[in-house]
């Protein structure tokens, strides 16, 4: 079992390193036992599936992600946690340590040389303060991976799971949706981080679809058309399309009753059938 949650352990391990943990870049290491190998097992990882890693810390989830996987391959920013990362994986040769911002590196190059054509995951406990643009930039690349299994903020969980139409939903969730099948896996208390951080988390999955849930004539413009929904979350849809698209409300009222809405609706109320049914009938005027 890996010593990277016993908590004097990992302390030591960081102060010889020097290391001291920052809160800019969302460092918030797990120290519960239970948390990674169950993380490790439920992303699909295994003998003929690589893993993409963001943010390995310490290492404590990349080591049991190297224990089930033929190749780890980690993104940290961070390069002070290097040394830190050769020592508490010296024992495992199928792990690479790429040290860069994985907001600018290159993905589908990465994927193309460390994993050719074989069958790829992406599983992460991610830095909090960009949770929702390192999810987003992976699925607007559509990179060629079956799944994202993450730890975020539970709230952030509720708002990227919740089904569009339901009181919780937000752009995220519509935007998470078309793209992918998201689920909650199971939640994770804040005591369970070093150090422990305001809220608990949760560890969701974005099974990657094939094929969008709905058929889009513009794919930018349904963006568009979900991002101005919800700017203005407790305005009625003309008023927030209106503002949003820069549009005048008797023509957006119009776009509405052509797509079977009524003009008192709200964007939470939207399915990802209503948001595709608006964005087609304004591409076709
Ligand atoms: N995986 C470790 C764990 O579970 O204990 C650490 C998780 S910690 C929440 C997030 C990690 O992401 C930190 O190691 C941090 O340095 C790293 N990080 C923050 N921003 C990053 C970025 N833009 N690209 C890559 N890594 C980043």
């Amino acid at each position: 079992m890996s010593k990277l949650t016993d908590i004097s352990y990992v302390r030591d391990v960081l102060s010889r390193n020097g290391f001291t943990f920052s809160k800019a870049l969302g460092q918030n290491f797990l120290i519960n036992p239970s948390v990674c190998p169950k993380m490790a097992q439920m992303c699909g990882a295994g003998e003929n599936v690589g893993v993409i890693e963001v943010g390995p810390g310490a290492g404590v989830l990349t080591y049991e992600l190297a224990a089930v996987s033929h190749k780890v391959v980690a993104v940290e920013l961070d390069k002070r946690l290097l040394p830190v990362l050769a020592e508490t994986l010296a024992q495992y040769n199928n792990v690479s340590i790429i040290n860069d911002d994985v907001m600018k590196l290159d993905l589908h190059e990465l994927i193309r040389d460390e994993f050719g054509d074989g069958e790829v995951v992406i599983c992460a406990n991610l830095p909090y303060y960009i949770t929702s643009p390192i999810i987003m930039r992976i699925l607007e690349q559509r990179l060629p991976v079956s799944s994202l299994t993450v730890m975020v903020q539970k709230e952030a969980a509720d708002r990227i799971c919740a089904a569009p139409g339901t009181k919780q939903s937000g752009a995220i969730s519509a935007a998470v949706h078309y793209y992918s099948e998201p689920e909650v896996l199971f939640k994770v208390s804040k005591g369970s981080f070093m150090p422990a951080p305001k809220v608990d988390s949760a560890v969701i999955r974005l099974n990657i679809l094939q094929k969008s849930p709905v058929d889009v004539a513009d794919e930018a413009l349904f963006f568009m058309v979900v991002k101005a929904s919800f700017g203005q979350r407790r305005k009625t849809l003309p008023n927030s399309l209106s503002a949003g698209l820069s549009m005048p409300k008797p023509e957006i009222i119009s776009v509405l009753e052509g797509a079977g809405i009524r003009p008192t609706a709200r964007a939470e109320e939207m399915t990802m059938q209503n948001f595709a049914d608006i964005a087609n009938k304004l591409s076709s005027r």
